[in-house]
């Protein structure tokens, strides 16, 4: 196989609820249906990323959790999802111990980040779906990746925690990972019928300038729905406005190189 740019992206913020989950496995099936190869890594322990791309948790030998605390090879955990060219290393609820069992592992900020150096030139894209936190966890996210994406709900208190977000990035940078950029805003959860939502854009447009993204994720009952089917929404119902917009974000993101 040729040997690829590849293009690691956190998927980061370490509020719940946000849309992290959702826009990793979503946006992550955009590109792939365009032709990338694309590798989803779940680093959240509540697995949600794995069984929204249709992995079944109970049928899960070897995990990430295999990766960061047993050295198994990243490409002995990977499966192929339902989606052509879209690859997933899944997640199970061990992960939650990670978080402290990696606390007096040797060089355990960049365990992913060793591991991931298997895998390197195999992918276009490696999106890492972040727990919502700022433990151990994230701070291996972020010493493994190039970019940081950071969803934001449409929501009050939108900009809680950025500060802290971007001061940890800041802190990741100068300490373990030099390249690693905010490269990515993702406003998600909008919703047309009230002004609060154009109202937090704004707010979020004037706190982290250019690099909110244009496209805006629609709140969309069907964008729910479609992880209960094990699908991403492009594959739940192609046509949806959910599915418009996240190929959209995936032709911003393939443009930004
Ligand atoms: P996080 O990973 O940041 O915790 P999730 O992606 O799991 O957030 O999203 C939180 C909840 O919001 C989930 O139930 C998800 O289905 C829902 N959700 C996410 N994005 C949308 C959207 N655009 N429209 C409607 N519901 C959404
Ligand atoms: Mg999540």
């Amino acid at each position: 196989m040729d040997s690829k740019q590849t293009k690691v992206v956190a998927v980061a913020n370490q509020k719940g609820g946000v849309g992290k989950t959702t826009t990793t496995v979503n946006l992550s099936a955009a590109l792939a249906e365009m032709g990338q190869r694309v590798l989803v890594i779940d680093l959240d322990p509540q697995g949600n990323a794995s069984t929204g791309l249709g992995i079944n948790s109970r049928a899960v030998e070897l995990s990430v959790y295999d990766v960061l605390m047993k050295d198994v090879g990243i490409e002995d955990v990977t499966e192929s999802s339902a989606v052509k060219n879209l690859f997933v290393v899944p997640a199970t609820i061990d992960l939650a111990g990670a978080e402290i069992e990696l606390v007096s592992v040797f060089s355990r900020e960049t365990k992913l980040k060793r591991s991931l150096e298997g895998v390197i030139g195999e992918y276009d894209y490696i999106f890492i779906d972040c727990p919502p936190s700022l433990g151990l966890l994230t701070i291996n996210a972020l010493s493994a990746a190039q970019s940081v994406m950071v969803p934001i709900q449409c929501e009050y208190y939108a900009l809680e925690g950025l500060s802290q977000l971007f001061r940890n990035v800041k802190l990741v940078q100068a300490s373990l990972n030099p390249a690693l950029n905010v490269d990515y805003v993702v406003m998600t959860m909008y919703d047309a019928r009230t002004k609060l939502s154009e109202q937090v854009v704004d707010d979020v447009k004037n706190f982290c300038g250019d690099i909110v993204c244009k496209t805006i994720i629609p709140r969309s009952v069907r964008i729910s729905e479609a992880p209960s089917f094990g699908q991403p929404i492009t594959v739940f119902d192609p046509s949806s406005r959910g599915s418009i917009s996240y190929r959209s974000l995936a032709e911003e993101v393939i443009k930004h190189g």
